[in-house]
């Protein structure tokens, strides 16, 4: 009789709401050394995977990576011996919207989910593209100190033209105010004071101003250079309503976004003609003389492209061939690609779920043609330059933020095994992987 309450008990244990919330606990890094050996570390930094490594982590920060046995542990070390995992760089997803609508689907209970499944699933960084900056503070510096379990949040301050300014969206993010008219979020003119704006952006907290809709050409140029100028990035779509995909790279945006959208360079017409045979578009459908100029110009800038391949998998499925055979023209001739996936996860009631980035990944190589280890740089080393970040982010060296991903395989051999994630280590704290959940 006892066994069968014991059972009973178990049985019940994973639906009462007290466990229902514990997988997303937050948790702080050791003060002491914490010593991760035996693994095969893909470092992010281009060099081949290590085996038989020790990662020494104090702190936050990486302390030493060394081949096992190479340098005595500081005394009172806890060693973790993970004989045979794969550990590669915090995944960073280059296009989210955690803070659209703060009072809605972005309620900071749904926000809080979506982000703490995605940092189980290993991602430990994500850049967002524009939302409510009052309630983006908030959350970055949760999850900076480890208040939230939540991956770090770099966010932008958008920019639009006064038309943009009815859509219900821009309402939402700025709820209490009027529409247009906050730092985060505002209308710019050609009479618009740049310079006021872009310190007023700055003081949001914001990493970069998104340059979004109903822009000309003369703004784009202008917006860009005095944001760079104030030290902030600039990220935008990779055309701008009537801004063509040159003149949003040559403006010297630095990350530009969704694969469909360089098309646009073909103009209205043109692009009318391609999106009618959208099914017959392959890779060299885009081996032109005008595409050739625009992705040499990107390759040469250093301007990152965020092909965003997640989106066009449902509603967009007729762009997608488009959005594939840009991407992969654009990756053939030297663009460097960042892996975002403008749709982090699901904030719904429940237990843990996989982030989208995994499923970005494997179409990243599937229909973009990237070998798996640009993947896996698409969503570290180059997604760390989005956000500005590579100093500290996005490869695993001493003196670097411990952000790093133990995985059960290699995502080398095999990009679905970035998924396998059995630990999450988010600025030295240490999280169980979301799929060890039912284990
Ligand atoms: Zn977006």
């Amino acid at each position: 009789m006892k066994s069968f309450a014991v059972i009973a008990a178990l049985l019940l244990l994973p639906v009462t709401p007290l466990a229902a919330q514990s997988w997303c606990t937050p948790r702080k890094a050791d003060a002491g050394y914490v010593a991760l050996t035996g693994v095969i570390l893909w470092d992010g930094t281009g060099a081949p995977a290590q085996p038989g490594t020790t990662i020494l982590i104090h702190g936050e920060r990486i302390a030493g990576v060394f081949q096992d046995g190479m340098q005595p542990l500081p005394v009172g070390t806890t060693v973790r011996a993970l004989p045979g995992t794969f550990v590669i760089p915090g995944l960073i997803d280059t296009h989210v919207h955690v803070g659209s609508d703060v009072s809605g689907e972005d309620s900071r209970v749904r926000a809080g989910r979506r982000l703490c499944r995605a940092l189980l699933g290993g991602v430990t960084a994500v850049r967002d593209m524009a939302g409510d900056t009052r309630a983006l503070a908030s959350m970055t510096r949760d999850a900076k100190v480890g208040d939230m379990a939540a991956p770090d949040i770099y966010y932008a301050a958008l920019w639009a033209g006064p038309a943009f300014f009815s859509d219900p969206r821009t309402a939402q993010a700025s709820a209490g105010e009027v529409p247009g008219s906050m730092p985060g979020m505002r209308a710019i003119d050609s009479t618009t004071d740049l310079r006021q704006a872009v310190a007023e952006a700055r003081g949001t907290g914001a990493t970069a101003i998104k340059l979004y809709a109903a822009l000309t050409p003369a703004l784009v140029d202008a917006a860009t250079a005095e944001a760079h100028r104030q030290g902030l990035l600039v990220w935008a779509h990779a055309a701008i309503g009537q801004v063509t995909p040159l003149e949003v790279v040559s403006a010297g945006v630095d990350v530009v976004s969704h694969a469909s959208l360089p098309a646009r360079q073909l103009g209205r017409d043109g692009y009318a003609a391609l999106l009618k045979d959208s099914a017959r578009v392959v890779e060299r459908t885009f081996a032109t003389p005008m595409f050739d100029s625009l992705f040499g110009e990107m390759r040469r800038r250093g301007t990152l492209f965020d092909p965003t391949l997640f989106i066009y998998s449902d509603e967009r499925q007729s762009l997608q061939p488009i959005a594939a055979a840009v991407t992969a023209r654009a990756y053939r001739l030297g663009v460097t690609i960042v892996a975002g996936t403008d749709s982090l996860g699901n904030g719904d009631e429940g237990g843990w779920q996989a982030p989208n980035l995994h499923e970005e990944l494997r179409l990243l190589v599937q229909l973009g043609g990237l070998s798996t280890s640009d993947a896996l740089a698409a969503a570290t080393r180059n997604a760390a330059r989005t956000i500005g970040a590579l100093e500290g982010r996005g490869t695993i060296q001493p003196g670097k933020l411990a952000d790093l991903v133990i995985l059960d395989g290699d995502p080398i051999a095999d990009i679905g095994q970035a998924g396998a994630v059995r630990l999450v280590v988010k600025r030295g704290a240490i999280y169980p992987g979301g799929p060890t959940a039912g284990r």
